[in-house]
């Protein structure tokens, strides 16, 4: 479940972004819909309580963002929300499985080899499981970076852009896993996209249309 009313975040010497109302119950699918630089990532990037708005109403997973404190966020965030960043952050330090037991150091939970085993298999990556991310095609990395915003089958799963590199046939192919990957979890699903394609694939899904930004020159 997400609520969002009057959100408002200023970047500091940036422009000031102001973003549409919108209410989506749990399980439902948000599209962040608008060009380069109209705020998606911003948007999630607040949604997940990385960022903390100017001002107006975030409430998501049941929380409303701003009334956590810095440290009761990040456990909230590691818990609830399953991000699935345009950067993939895949550690090349550490194996697929390895990159997937970080999510439990980030939740202060014991690590859960079989659930890990569990998401990866799930995903069709079992046999990968003990290579380094860089062993990896793009659209592995992309599945295992979803089988790790998965593995503690968050309230809400939030994802950037995740078919701009994609050709047509693996972009239907990482929506599908995307619904999928949601609907096994309950997760509410948002994706931010200026990709034609998956506005086309998911004719009838809730919007929030970004409009473009405004050039400085146009508003002086
Ligand atoms: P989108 O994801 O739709 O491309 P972003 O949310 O990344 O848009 O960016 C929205 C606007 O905020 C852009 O004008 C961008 O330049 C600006 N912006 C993004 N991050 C920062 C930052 N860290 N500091 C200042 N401005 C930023
Ligand atoms: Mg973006």
């Amino acid at each position: 479940m997400i609520e969002a009313r009057d959100l408002c975040h200023a970047y500091p010497d940036g422009a000031t972004l102001r973003f549409g109302d919108v209410s989506v119950p749990q399980g439902g699918t948000l599209l962040l819909r608008g060009a380069s630089g109209s705020g998606k990532s911003t948007w999630l990037a607040l949604a997940a309580g990385l960022l903390t708005p100017q001002s107006g109403e975030l409430v998501v997973a049941g929380q409303a963002v701003a009334a956590l404190r810095a440290g009761e966020r990040d456990r909230w965030r590691a818990r609830c929300i399953g991000f699935l960043p345009q950067k993939l952050f895949l550690s090349e330090a550490l194996s697929v499985a390895d990159n997937l037991a970080l999510v439990y150091f980030a939740s202060g939970l014991g690590v859960d080899r079989a659930a890990i085993h569990g998401a990866l298999e799930a995903l069709d990556l079992g046999t990968l499981a003990g290579r380094k991310p860089s062993q990896l095609s793009g659209g592995q990395a992309q599945r295992v970076a979803l089988a790790r915003a998965l593995l503690l089958r968050p309230r809400v799963l939030l994802v950037d852009e995740p078919t701009a590199s994609l050709d047509d046939a693996s972009c239907a192919a990482a929506l599908a896993l995307l619904q999928d990957g949601a609907r096994t979890t309950g997760a509410t699903l948002v994706i931010a996209t200026h990709d034609a394609r998956v506005v086309r694939a998911l004719p009838d899904t809730m919007t929030l249309a970004f409009p473009a930004p405004v050039p400085e020159a146009a508003t002086a």
